[in-house]
């Protein structure tokens, strides 16, 4: 293993407000972008996650006992950190997980706009009221449901956990985040700001690990809620398991999603979108154009593509994908449709980067010709890769895309209102969009897929998490001096 000069202190658990080593099980950290050690990573047993819980258990009343508003001052203060502390957090999330600086400062933004939602939580969080019969009033309250527990995946260190901890804590929950152990690093500064905001003790704790924590949180009976993010595979193994233990749980899978072009579509907008939405963070994210399907005559929107391509340059405005494993993984479908007819009309495998050897880079990769049977076409590839099917029937390019087990997202590309609606209406996918090429809704609207994308009711982020992260009270109180009787007294 190579071994630059970036070092990083080890990565630790964080229970009860304090780092604690690691003294069983440990990995090491790779930078991606030039495969360096950079850290190391303990892989926890389940005696931590028994302290976490105990952790998060006493923390709990009091959290839980402050006013909405009076929690919510938390991320008030958490969101001015985390904008004084950009450029740092923004270079750790770039070094853990080799995605550029630019992508890794846009998930930082992100992440702020995520603990901005948390901050406008009392005003959404509207409890009802009503004298339902004579002098007898309903009244409804959002309660925190206890300690739960959020399982992030490698794509967005910064992001993803922040997809669920503002929310869920400031709605008065007591939380146990297990990272992932590829990307440990940006986990600990969000621990040591959120303590920097004010965040008691106890009520934010880290538990490092692989799938043997995760199958500890799945089972554990202090934690009341799982959510996760990661592959449709764990996402069901996850899934199951919580519920399987009486635990509330939503678990947001993989994706494949389709773009589908028609032939009126803008050349420059669609290729400038849709080869950004295929290459962005190397491809690795779940909202990636992965599948695209062109209708009609679209000869000169390919060739665009591929110029469009052809301007993403590893190392330079291309990230690494996060291991070898990983690269190795997305070149064999390249080569694997190649063999079974596929054209590859830009090729990324074999792609090195001068001065960073050890790093791990597929560059951009554009391959037409490709037919729906093929398990680039039907498969999660995840890396820089745009399978293109060919039809010249609109409702055919739906089917295609209805056939998919996965449903995060789906665009069309077109200059017609009225073929995008038919096309919106049909598709399967919880996100959909017109002429662009991510379509991911932004606060206050909710991220959450349909099919084997997500498992659980509900979306992960904005109004709809409210739900998940609350359980509803129903109140009934009658104060009324003269004694009222009818069928409801
Ligand atoms: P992953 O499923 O391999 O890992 C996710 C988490 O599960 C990690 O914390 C990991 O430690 C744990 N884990 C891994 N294998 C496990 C097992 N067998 N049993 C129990 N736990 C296990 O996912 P990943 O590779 O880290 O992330 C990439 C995947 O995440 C892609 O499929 C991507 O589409 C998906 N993703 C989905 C969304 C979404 O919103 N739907 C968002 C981001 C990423």
């Amino acid at each position: 293993m190579n071994v630059t000069d970036i070092q990083c202190p080890p990565a630790k658990n964080y229970i009860a407000g304090s780092f604690q080593g690691a003294n069983g099980r440990s990995m090491e950290v790779i930078n991606p972008a030039d495969g360096s050690v950079i850290s190391t990573v303990p892989l926890s047993g389940k005696e931590v996650l028994d302290e976490a819980v105990e952790a998060a258990t006493k923390a709990f009343p009091a959290w839980s006992a402050l006013t909405l508003k009076e929690r919510t001052q938390v991320f008030y203060k958490f969101r001015q950190l985390l904008e004084e502390n950009m450029q740092e957090l923004s270079d750790l999330v770039s070094l853990e997980n080799g995605k550029t600086f630019g992508e890794a400062q846009a998930e930082v933004l992100k992440g702020i706009e995520l603990s901005e939602f948390a901050c406008s939580l009392p005003t959404l969080v509207n409890d009802e009221i009503q004298e339902v019969s004579k002098g007898v009033e309903c009244r409804t309250s959002h309660v925190p449901i206890g300690v739960v527990a959020s399982i992030a995946p490698f794509n967005f260190p910064f992001m993803v956990p922040l997809w669920t901890i503002p929310n869920a804590l400031a709605l008065g929950n007591c939380m146990i985040l297990k990272p992932s152990e590829l990307v440990p690093l940006s986990a600990q500064r969000i621990a040591e700001l959120l303590k920097e905001a004010g965040l008691p003790d106890g009520v934010f704790n880290i538990v490092n690990g692989d799938r043997d924590i995760v199958e500890a949180i799945c089972d554990h009976p202090g934690i009341e809620a799982v959510s996760f993010v990661g592959s449709t595979k764990v996402a069901k193994i996850v899934y199951k398991r919580a519920t399987a233990n009486l635990k509330r749980c939503l678990a947001l899978g993989g994706a494949k999603n389709h773009l589908i072009v028609l032939e009126d579509a803008n050349p420059e907008i669609s290729a400038a979108n849709i080869a950004a939405s295929m290459s962005g963070c190397a491809g690795q994210r779940c909202m990636a154009a992965s599948a695209m399907v062109g209708v009609g005559k679209i000869d000169h929107i390919v060739q665009q593509i591929c110029e469009e391509s052809k301007k993403i340059v590893p190392g330079k405005n291309l990230g690494s994908v996060i291991s070898a494993a990983a690269k190795e993984r997305i070149e064999r479908y390249i080569t694997e449709a190649e063999a079974a007819g596929a054209r590859v009309l830009v090729d990324g495998r074999n792609t090195t980067v001068p001065g960073k050897e050890g790093g791990y880079y597929v560059g951009p990769t554009v391959i037409d010709n490709v037919t729906p049977d093929m398990a680039i076409a039907k498969e999660e590839v995840f890396g820089p890769v745009l399978a293109i099917m060919r039809t010249d029937d609109v409702d055919e390019a739906i089917r295609i895309e209805n056939s998919s087990n996965y449903g995060n997202a789906s665009s069309v590309f077109t200059e017609s209102g009225g073929m995008a609606n038919y096309v919106m209406e049909r598709v399967s996918a919880g996100m959909v969009g017109v002429n662009i090429g991510v379509p991911v809704p932004r606060e206050p609207f909710s991220f959450g897929g349909w099919n084997e994308s997500r498992f659980g009711v509900g979306d992960i982020t904005g109004k709809s998490s409210i739900a998940f992260w609350t359980k509803l009270k129903k109140r009934t109180t009658k104060w009324e001096a003269k004694a009222w009787k009818d069928w409801a007294s």
